[in-house]
């Protein structure tokens, strides 16, 4: 008899998530398979949940989701030797395809062809998951679990802020979500001289202040101009790093910048908007769009990060059993959240 387990599944094409009996995968000859310990939501998983225009046009129902998590390897394939079973790992979510020009130069996270686990494949939140081994990370043992389930999203923060030179910059975050939070961390640790966060959330807003975020601004409050005055800042931001996807967050990244500033884009806008060109082009704007994480060297970092002593642990705010993932996404729809993981 074939062998099932539970998954929460796309199952139809409209808003909701469902808890499904469905086959356990089977490797192929490269994969791994991975038992899931535990799975934390993203912001798509998000997106998939409420079915808006994005996930309608990228996700195929029906469609096993999830893509943020940690596990222990239980089966390998024929030609996948290089981890054992019984290893704790977490993994690269999006799949390459080795064989277009940026893959073949070793720039696999540039690949005009990758695949999401959770979007186009089936994903994590699942008792099994299977990937290949190549995308496979093995978690030292002094990560624990939950931070493990957490290392997706805070590789899209370690990639974004570390794409540019931080040491002595001012450096305006926009968005204090979960990654936010994290690129606003990862710039105070790596030696930014300012480092300011911006959001209109106050249990956003509250969440930083308590993880440590140097400064902290309520945007629909207080002008940013005036709080750069106060803080010592006679120019403009020297780096800003994009993590809201809000329109308004952009355009007045841009109007705040100093001139040769550099700009990483991370946050996903629900729709076109217009931007001041005439600003980038007269401020001289170096503008870098980011999706994912470096293969493999945001991991890398990233641990490397954490075994030096940051700490993420304050932003996991709901630790629920998978069983309450209804919970768990109402409080991720609410705002009023941070990384919720699920135990499954
Ligand atoms: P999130 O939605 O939890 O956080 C976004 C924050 O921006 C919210 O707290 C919101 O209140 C805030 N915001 C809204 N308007 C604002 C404004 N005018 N000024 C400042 N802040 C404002 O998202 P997250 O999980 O932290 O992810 C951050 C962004 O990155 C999202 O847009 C997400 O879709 C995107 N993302 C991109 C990638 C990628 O590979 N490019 C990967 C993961 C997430
Ligand atoms: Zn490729």
């Amino acid at each position: 008899m074939e062998n099932r387990m539970k998954a929460l599944v796309k199952a139809r094409p409209e808003p909701g998530l469902w808890m499904e009996h469905v086959p356990v995968p089977e490797p192929g000859p490269a994969d791994v398979l991975i038992k899931v310990r535990k799975s934390a939501i993203c912001g798509t998983d998000v997106h998939i949940w409420k079915w808006d225009e994005f996930s309608a046009r990228t996700v195929p129902v029906p469609m096993v989701v999830g893509h943020e998590f940690v596990g222990e390897i239980v089966d390998c394939g024929p030609a996948a030797l290089k981890y054992r079973i019984g290893q704790r790992v977490s993994g690269e979510g999006h799949l390459v395809c080795g064989a277009c020009r940026n893959c073949r130069a070793g720039r696999g996270h540039l690949c005009r062809n990758t695949k999401g686990v959770g979007v186009n494949r089936p994903g994590s939140f699942a008792e099994y998951l299977c990937i290949p081994e190549d995308n496979v990370v093995p978690i030292p043992d002094d990560i624990t679990d939950e931070i493990a389930a957490i290392l997706d999203p805070l590789g899209n923060a370690v990639h974004t802020a570390l794409s540019f030179d931080l040491v002595g910059e001012d450096v305006l975050v926009t968005g204090a979500g979960p990654i936010g939070i994290m690129g606003a961390l990862v710039a105070g640790r790596v030696g930014a001289r300012k480092v300011v966060i911006t959001d209109i959330n106050p249990y956003r807003l509250d969440l930083a202040q308590r993880m440590g975020v140097q400064h902290v601004i309520d945007v629909g409050r207080e002008q940013l101009r005036d709080v750069m005055a106060d803080i010592g800042m006679t120019e403009g931001f020297d780096v800003g790093l994009e993590m809201s996807g809000a329109a308004p967050a952009m355009q007045q990244m841009i109007a705040r910048m100093n001139n040769g500033g550099k700009v990483a884009l991370l946050g996903i806008a629900p729709t076109e908007f217009p931007v001041d060109w005439n600003s980038v082009i007269f401020k001289m704007l170096h503008i870098k769009g980011i999706y994912g994480r470096e293969m493999y060297e945001t991991w890398y970092k990233m641990i490397a990060l954490l075994q030096s002593g940051m700490d993420v642990s304050g932003l996991i705010t709901h630790r629920i059993v998978v069983d309450d993932f209804e919970a768990g996404f109402a409080a991720m729809l609410s705002g009023n959240s941070g990384k919720v993981v699920m135990d499954w």
